[in-house]
């Protein structure tokens, strides 16, 4: 099978201020590509950019709030106008939530849906007209959540869900017309978010959840992605088994 090249390839990545999202444009940005940042988080953004410039690798990065989609649409106007399109799009920023139903208020909610759900659906609404111009490629950051429950993160896991009905859907719709959707479900990323989803790392043994594998880094998730994206796949379900970890990919129905 003939690989996928990111050689100056223009590559967005939401939520790419921190995390797995920062690691992956790293990776990508190794390959050859023009990485554009996309985050709320300005103080780390600005690191970050100070970070890819010293190394040598082009970014932009911005400041962008993906719950509002006037500022997705302008984003991505500005990559468009910046570098002439997008070829990657990584909706990947996300935020997570733990608490027992009934204590969790609906706000919660409508908060958790409007970040991972809404603003997933805003990015790719804003560039797919780009990336099937270039026969692109859309990574959804996912879930296991999205994929099966979690206990004590109802909202989490039907944001995730929601996800995947939009983006394995997407995918046989937009199939004809040059563009692949990759669907990546990640265990246990040892990350900012998953620090405050366990407690911190000292929870992590003993959260039942943990017994699925250990906690990964971020750096291991990036490649086994960027691996993922090179060839096409469908899915990609992260899970860390000792040092090394494993992925499992399988072809989606329809
Ligand atoms: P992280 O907290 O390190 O990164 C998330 C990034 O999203 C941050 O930089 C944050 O500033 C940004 N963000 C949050 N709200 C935003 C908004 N409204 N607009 C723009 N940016 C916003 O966490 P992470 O673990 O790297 O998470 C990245 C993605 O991976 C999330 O979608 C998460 O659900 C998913 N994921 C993570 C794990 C894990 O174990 N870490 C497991 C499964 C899925």
């Amino acid at each position: 099978m003939v690989k996928r090249s990111f050689d100056n390839k223009v590559v967005v990545v939401t939520g790419g201020a921190s995390g797995i999202g920062l690691a992956v444009a790293w990776r990508f940005a190794r390959a050859g590509a023009i990485c554009a940042l996309l985050d709320m988080d300005e103080t780390r953004l600005e690191q970050c950019e100070r970070e890819f410039v010293e190394a040598g690798y082009p970014v932009m990065t911005r400041r962008c709030d993906v719950t509002r989609r006037a500022d997705c649409e302008a984003a991505i106007e500005t990559v468009i106008e910046r570098f002439g399109g997008v070829d990657v799009l990584f909706n990947n920023a996300g935020i997570t939530q733990r608490s027992a139903f009934v204590e969790t208020r609906i706000e919660v909610y409508e908060r958790v849906m409007a970040v991972n759900f809404f603003g997933a659906l805003y990015c790719t609404k804003a560039a797919i007209d780009s990336l099937i111009r270039r026969g692109g490629l859309i990574i959804s950051n996912e879930s296991i959540a999205g994929l099966a429950p979690l206990l004590g993160r109802t909202g989490y896991a039907a944001s995730k869900h929601a996800m995947h009905g939009l983006f394995t859907s997407l995918r046989s719709e937009v199939r004809d017309k040059g563009v692949h959707v990759m669907v990546v479900c990640p265990g246990f990323i040892k990350t900012n978010l998953q620090d405050r989803a366990l407690g911190g790392d000292g929870e992590v043994t003993r959260h039942p959840q943990s017994r699925i594998g250990r906690q990964d880094t971020p750096e291991h998730a990036a490649e086994i992605i960027f691996r993922g994206a090179e060839r096409e796949k469908d899915l990609l379900v992260l899970t860390a088994v000792g040092k090394l970890g494993y992925w499992v990919s399988r072809l989606a129905p329809g």
